[in-house]
């Protein structure tokens, strides 16, 4: 499988997974997050296992998510997905 690269930033899935932040907001449509973290499932290398154990593949990409809002300065979607990150029983 190819691997996609985002065309606005340059931020490619591999990059993606061993560092789990977006490099801007349109990686999300144009990487395959949800697949990269639910490889990274399986291989649980390069980010925090512990982190990982408890969380569900939602919850890791919410987190993603949260994070990449909150460096963007995001502050509403970031404070809505802490509040989905915090329903699913997972820690912004
Ligand atoms: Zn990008």
């Amino acid at each position: 499988m190819a691997e996609k690269v985002c065309p606005i930033c340059g931020m490619t899935e591999s990059r993606f997974k061993a560092t789990m932040y977006l490099g801007c907001p349109d990686c999300y449509k144009n990487l395959n997050v949800k697949e990269v973290i639910m490889s990274c499932q399986g291989a649980s290398v390069h980010i925090g296992r512990k982190a990982f154990k408890r969380d569900t593949p939602e919850i890791a990409m919410l987190r993603a998510e949260y994070q990449n809002a909150v460096r963007f300065g995001r502050m509403d979607d970031a404070e809505r997905l802490k509040g989905m990150i915090l329903a699913r029983g997972g820690r912004p």
